[in-house]
């Protein structure tokens, strides 16, 4: 269903985005507009339905244009992670064969390397005469794919998460229901809009109900802290490194945020540090847990519960089944840890090209999400890591978040990621990476000491390594590959 016209019929003189590099405001009946003039452009250049259109650009209104001018026209939009180098870039544009890419102006010189390709500039949309053709919707059903989007490779090469109208809309509803949003929902959005932070998590399902994006470009901590107070935002999504950097600056103190009713952190652990200095300034907070191939919402939880459960994602959302399975595949009922897997009409159809990755992630009808997870006596879940991640030493399990969780206590330690590394005494070594903060100085024998008073001793870490900055990845995340081949090269 084309729900961005119906909204456009529905309240079409609303604000929808505000794009704030470009200064430029749509309003739905804009938004849906400048849609099909692009899918009237589309069609000018032949694009079928299931041909993929990539787009490369920054955060900026055209990309959401062009995501609905696909779906208009059931095209697969694929953003592209612009951050990436040209080798990276030429490996996914090879992988999706796209029939055309669009970009942005400041990609021109990255274009002249891809000469094989069919490409044209976000401007080319503005001389654009053709009159704009009656857009029919009606060969397109919900099984259709819409949007592929390139998985951070946080544990390998990226993969093609195709994504149908169904999965969109229903993780959209299920986010509206589940969450509670109002049409009167403001979100800023600095997530990437080559991830399914930025358009699934909030983006679209705060668009499907008639509410406003804030789209901010190149991650700030003190822009984006003013931009939600000037908005007057009600809700909004970072990853925890965004919330770390953005607890540090003065902007977080001394501005109001009385109108948010909720700050959420997805895509990584967040340390229980975060939870902290929300309470300290009486704001509301909420960890959710979410994944490209499945929504990516999931869970939710009421925010006076967060603070009291820290660190739980909550309970399921409404139209979404979850369970947890030992190493058997058997289901675990009680409070033990195992395997998440998630079920629902919010999830993805495949990988795209890759068989192999598609059959070990979809097993018996049930999205295998590689993070292992407990529930609580009261149903509350919590995330204890990934399946990769868990670290086998000495023969017992350790699961790097309890570490983490544990060290990000000490109060100069500014940030911290735990890892095993291979070694022929244990099997794998635990290994903590730190960056402490303002460069101060510790001595392993403190940290020993500190982590001594919460963990038993084979999870305390069997080497500390200071860094002066912990690797990110694109998304924000702590780059634990990155990690683990420094060491190994070390
Ligand atoms: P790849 O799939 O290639 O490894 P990626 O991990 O970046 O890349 P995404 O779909 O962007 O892929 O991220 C989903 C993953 O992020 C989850 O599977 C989980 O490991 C992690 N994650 C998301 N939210 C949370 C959370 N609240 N707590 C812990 N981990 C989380």
């Amino acid at each position: 269903m084309d729900w961005i016209a119906k909204r456009a019929n529905l309240t079409g003189s609303r604000q929808a985005i505000i794009d704030i590099e470009k200064q430029r405001t749509l309003t739905y009946t804009e938004l849906n507009r400048s849609a099909e003039r692009w899918a009237a452009f589309l069609l000018y250049h032949h694009i079928q339905k299931g041909d993929r259109v990539a787009v490369l650009g920054e955060n900026q209104a055209e990309l959401f244009e062009i995501l609905f001018a696909c779906g208009k026209i059931g095209a697969i939009f694929v953003p592209i992670n612009w951050r990436l180098s040209k080798s990276e870039i030429e490996y996914i544009l090879q992988d999706c064969q796209p029939k055309v890419l669009l970009y942005n102006d400041s990609f021109e010189e990255i274009m002249k390397q891809f000469k094989f390709l069919k490409a044209y500039r976000f401007t080319n949309i503005e001389q654009f005469t053709i009159p704009i053709k009656t857009i029919s919707t009606e060969n397109i059903e919900e099984e259709d794919p819409w949007l592929m989007i390139y998985t951070g490779g946080t544990t390998g090469k990226p993969k093609g998460v195709v994504l149908s109208h169904r999965a969109v809309d229903w993780n959209a509803l299920n986010t509206i229901v589940s969450w509670g949003l109002t049409d009167n929902e403001v979100t800023l959005n600095y997530m990437p809009l080559f991830h399914t932070g930025g358009i699934n998590a909030l983006s679209l399902p705060i668009l499907m109900n008639g509410g406003k994006v804030i789209i901010g470009n190149k991650f700030d901590p003190q822009k984006a802290l003013y931009y939600l107070h000037l908005y007057k935002c009600t809700i909004a999504l970072f990853v925890p490194t965004m919330y770390h950097m953005m607890q540090q600056t003065e902007e977080f103190h001394k501005l109001d945020f009385s109108h948010m009713k909720v700050f959420l952190s997805g895509g990584a652990p967040c340390p229980l540090t975060i939870y902290e200095k929300f309470a300290e300034r009486g704001y509301q907070f909420k960890e959710g847990y979410g994944l490209t191939e499945a929504g990516p919402n999931n869970f939710f939880i009421d925010p006076k519960v967060a603070q009291i459960k820290r660190g739980s994602v909550g309970k399921p959302m409404m139209f979404n089944e979850v369970k947890i399975v030992d190493f058997d595949g058997k289901e675990i009922t009680g409070s033990g840890v195992g395997e998440l897997l998630i079920r629902g009409k919010h999830a993805f159809i495949e990988y795209w090209n890759n068989k192999q990755a598609t059959e070990e992630t979809w097993q018996d009808g049930w999205i295998h999400t590689g993070d292992l997870a407990r529930r609580d006596d009261d149903g509350y879940y919590y995330i204890v890591g990934r399946k990769k991640d868990m670290i086998i030493t000495g023969g017992e399990n350790v699961y790097p978040i309890e570490v983490e969780q544990t060290l990000i206590e000490h109060p100069i330690i500014d940030e911290v990621a735990v890892v095993g590394i291979p070694d022929e005494k244990w099997g794998e070594k635990v290994t903590a990476f730190i960056s402490l903060k303002n460069n101060q100085q510790i001595e392993e024998t403190e940290l020993i000491h500190f982590c001594k008073l919460k963990l038993a001793n084979y999870k305390i870490p069997k080497s500390f390594i200071i860094l002066d900055q912990l690797p990110k990845t694109d998304v924000g995340k702590i780059d634990k590959k990155a990690l683990k081949s420094l060491k190994t090269s070390v």
